[in-house]
């Protein structure tokens, strides 16, 4: 059953990254969930790409729902005009209260802690914990390497050839839009 309004858990980096093109894929992805009526599930910092998610959500009018753990409230500035915010006591609480609270993820740029999450969605998804898409904002080619390094793992035979299906690659917000918008549509009765 999807979580109502739909909501789009956005992992991606608490900082800007080398390419401009990847704080403006924040603000569009922010613009996209406001546009399409969706709630923006995510790490409710106010910095680097997490923070311009969040303003270009909020500015759209989506709703917001944010989760960060007591001890980062200062350094990743928890951002206290969100419709939610959620303060866990814990990384891996955080983490679960995102999760359970969203209907899709998206992995923007960013570095490891993007990967932890991602990672661990992904590794849910291979044990067959959920259903939930999940997809690789691909901004200027920053995932092709995380995509090689799946693929050398299959390869290799330490993973399935099916997590291939568990993930998406995708270039643009455009395309995520409709990778998101497809899969919405396919939980309406
Ligand atoms: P980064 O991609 O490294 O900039 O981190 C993005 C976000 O992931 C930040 O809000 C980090 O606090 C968060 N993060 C890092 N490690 C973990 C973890 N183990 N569990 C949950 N969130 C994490």
């Amino acid at each position: 059953m999807p979580v109502l309004p739909l909501s789009v858990c956005v992992f991606c980096g608490a900082r800007a990254g080398a390419d401009p093109a990847y704080v403006q894929a924040g603000r569009d992805m922010g613009q996209l969930i406001a546009q399409r009526g969706w709630r923006l599930v995510y790490g409710a910092g106010d910095i680097g790409i997490m923070g311009e998610v969040a303003r270009a959500a909020q500015t759209g009018g989506a709703p917001t729902f944010g989760v960060i753990p007591t001890h980062l409230m200062q350094a990743e500035q928890g951002r206290q005009s969100l419709s939610t915010l959620v303060v866990t006591e814990t990384m891996h609480e955080r983490k679960k209260v995102m999760f359970t609270n969203s209907d899709a993820i998206v992995v923007l740029p960013g570095g490891a802690g993007s990967l932890d999450e991602f990672f661990e969605v992904l590794t849910w998804r291979q044990l067959g914990l959920h259903k939930k898409p999940i997809l690789l904002l691909n901004t200027n080619g920053y995932w092709k390497p995380l995509a090689a390094l799946i693929e050398h793992v299959i390869e290799q035979k330490f993973a399935e050839s099916n997590v291939r299906s568990f993930f998406s690659v995708v270039d643009t917000v455009d395309e995520a839009g409709q990778a998101l918008d497809a899969h919405f549509d396919s939980l309406m009765p």
